[in-house]
C-alpha cells in the first residue's frame, strides 16, 4: 500500500514519469554495447589560439541522432548514462573514436600541412563515473594501442567533481595517465566546489575557464576580473588556458589582452562533423581576427 501511496505522489509530482520511462527504455537500447556504434556519433569542435585563429586541439562531443527528435544533446542522456553506468562503454567508444580522428589529423598534417603546422590535439570528456571505473587505466592504454594516437596527443577533460573523491585514489589514477604521456584538463573550471590546491597537488595541464565566465567579460567588470584572475593562476601555475563559449570578437579580443592564450566557441566553429574536422585541419585559420582589421568594440 506504501508503495502505491509512494506511486500516486510521484505522479502528481512529476508528470513527466511515463516520459521519462519510456526515455530511459531508448536510451539503454541506444546503449546496448552492440548498437552504440549505430546509434551515436561524435563531433569535433575547434580549440583555437586566440591570436591567430590557428587550430590547437578538437573537443570530441557525442551526439545521438535520432530519427524523430533529431540530434539529441548530451545533456539529455549523459546523466541517465551515468546513473545506469552505460556511460562506460559509450565513454569508450567516444575514446576510441576521437583517438581514431586525432591519428588522420596526424596523417593529414603530415602529407599536406606545412612544416610549421603541428597536428591539433583531441579532447575527451570523462564522467566520474568512467574515471572511478577500475578498468578505466586498461580502457585508455588500449585506446592508445589500437588507434596508434600520440599520447601528447589525447587530453582527458574532468571536472572538479572527480576531485572531491578519495585523494589518494584519484591522485594515483591520474599519475598512471599522465606517466604515459596523457594530458589532463579541468572542464568548466570555477564552478565546481573543489579547494584551489587541487591545482598543485594534482598532475594537472589545463584549466578550460566556464563559459558562464566568458559570456559577462565586455559587460562585467566581476567577470572580467574572475577571468582574468583565472588567466594569471594558471599562468604562474604553469597551466594552460582555454576560455569556453567565446562567441563574439569582442570577448576574443578581452581574452588577448589579459594574456588568455586559446579559446572555444561558436564564433571560431560549432561542433562538427569528422569529415568537417578534417577539413578544417588544413583550413586557414579560423576567426574574424586572423589577418583581418579588426574595429575595436566589434562584436
Ligand atoms: P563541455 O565539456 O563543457 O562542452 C562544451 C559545451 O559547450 C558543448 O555542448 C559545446 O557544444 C558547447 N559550446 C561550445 N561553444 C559554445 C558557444 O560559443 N556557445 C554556446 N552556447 N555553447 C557552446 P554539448 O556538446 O551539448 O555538451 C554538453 C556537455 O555534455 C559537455 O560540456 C560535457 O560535459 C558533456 N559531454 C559531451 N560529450 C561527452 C562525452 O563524450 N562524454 C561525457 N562524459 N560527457 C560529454
Ligand atoms: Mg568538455
Ligand atoms: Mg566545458
Ligand atoms: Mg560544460
Amino acid at each position: 500500500a506504501a508503495k502505491t501511496a509512494g506511486k500516486r505522489q510521484w505522479r502528481r509530482y512529476h508528470p513527466d514519469l511515463q516520459r521519462g520511462m519510456a526515455e530511459r527504455a531508448k536510451l539503454q537500447e541506444g546503449l546496448d554495447s552492440s548498437s552504440i556504434e549505430t546509434s551515436f556519433m561524435v563531433l569535433y569542435q575547434p580549440i583555437v589560439e586566440l591570436t591567430s585563429g590557428r587550430i590547437a586541439g578538437f573537443e570530441a562531443l557525442v551526439r545521438w541522432p535520432h530519427s524523430t527528435r533529431g540530434m539529441v544533446l548530451p545533456e539529455q542522456f549523459i546523466t541517465l548514462a551515468e546513473e545506469s553506468g552505460q556511460i562506460v562503454p559509450l565513454g569508450a567508444w567516444v575514446l576510441d573514436q576521437a583517438a581514431g580522428e586525432a591519428v588522420r589529423w596526424e596523417d593529414s598534417v603530415l602529407r599536406g600541412g606545412t612544416a610549421d603546422c603541428n597536428a591539433p590535439y583531441v579532447s575527451v570528456n570523462v564522467s566520474p563515473r568512467q574515471f572511478r571505473d577500475e578498468d578505466f587505466y586498461d580502457v585508455i592504454r588500449r585506446a592508445l594501442e589500437i588507434s596508434g594516437i600520440e599520447p601528447s596527443s589525447l587530453v582527458l577533460e574532468l571536472t572538479e567533481s572527480v576531485l572531491l573523491y578519495n585523494d589518494e585514489r584519484v591522485l594515483a589514477e591520474m599519475s598512471s595517465l599522465t606517466d604515459l604521456g596523457i594530458r589532463i584538463a579541468i572542464d568548466d573550471f570555477g564552478t565546481g566546489y573543489s579547494s584551489l590546491s587541487y591545482l598543485r597537488e594534482f598532475p594537472i595541464s589545463i584549466l578550460k575557464i566556464d563559459k558562464s565566465f566568458v559570456d559577462g567579460l565586455g559587460r562585467s567588470s566581476e567577470q572580467y576580473a574572475l577571468v582574468e584572475g583565472i588567466t594569471h593562476l594558471a599562468d604562474t601555475l604553469g597551466l594552460t588556458v582555454i576560455a569556453e563559449g567565446v562567441e563574439n570578437v569582442r570577448q576574443q579580443e578581452l581574452l588577448i589582452s589579459m594574456g588568455c592564450p586559446f579559446g572555444q566557441g561558436y564564433l571560431f566553429a560549432e561542433p562538427v562533423s569528422a569529415e568537417e574536422a578534417e577539413q578544417l585541419v588544413l583550413a586557414p585559420p579560423l576567426g574574424r581576427l586572423a589577418g583581418l582589421p579588426v574595429t575595436p568594440g566589434d562584436g
